[in-house]
């Protein structure tokens, strides 16, 4: 069930709203308020290690947990892209960030406890200062270090991230490796 269609009053005067007509944003009949539903931002990294492989952690949590994903997570309000990549790489791996560059976006589908949310991901290769990965904030059970199989990239919890390893599986492909 979309975060939109669970909104059946005005946060702001509570009148129960009129009709569930597809409206985007939510506009409140009564008082004018007026509810974005995002989509919400993310950011996901490409780490390589000398070899050219690249790390992936496994999900400690729901939803997808088990999977396969990408360091990374939501910004938060009032933060850039790139700080909050910083942040995430530091709370989740325990990795510091020396540079990065922008790869692609691609949006994405966040379903918890039966609310999805819409997410659009954004993609950096990033560089780091060391490779000692430290589990710090319980988001992960596990990481590899990992070719880009199709083996692997079926096992990704999203369809942004396969997206975005094989956007960047291509890229290199392309570059002669
Ligand atoms: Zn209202």
């Amino acid at each position: 069930m979309k975060l939109e269609s669970i909104y059946r009053y005005c946060p702001v005067c509570g009148v129960e709203r009129a009709s569930f007509e597809p409206s985007r944003p939510f506009r409140c009949h009564a008082c004018g308020h007026t509810t974005f539903f995002g989509p919400v931002a993310a950011v996901g990294a490409i780490v390589t290690d000398e070899s050219g492989k690249v790390l992936l952690v496994r999900r400690a949590n729901d939803p997808a947990k088990g999977k396969l994903g990408m360091p990374g997570g939501f910004i938060d309000p009032g933060e850039s892209s790139e700080n909050g990549l910083r942040r995430e790489m530091l709370e989740e791996v325990g990795l510091t960030i020396l540079s990065m560059q922008y790869l692609t976006s691609a949006p994405n589908r966040y379903i918890y406890r039966g609310i999805e949310l819409s997410v659009l991901d954004m993609f950096y290769v990033v560089q780091v200062e060391h490779r000692d990965i430290q589990m710090r904030d319980g988001e992960i059970s596990d990481w590899i270090w990992t070719e880009l199989s199709d083996d692997i990239l079926d096992q990704m919890a999203f369809a942004s991230n396969r997206y975005a390893l094989e956007f960047y599986r291509g890229r290199i492909g392309a570059n002669g490796n």
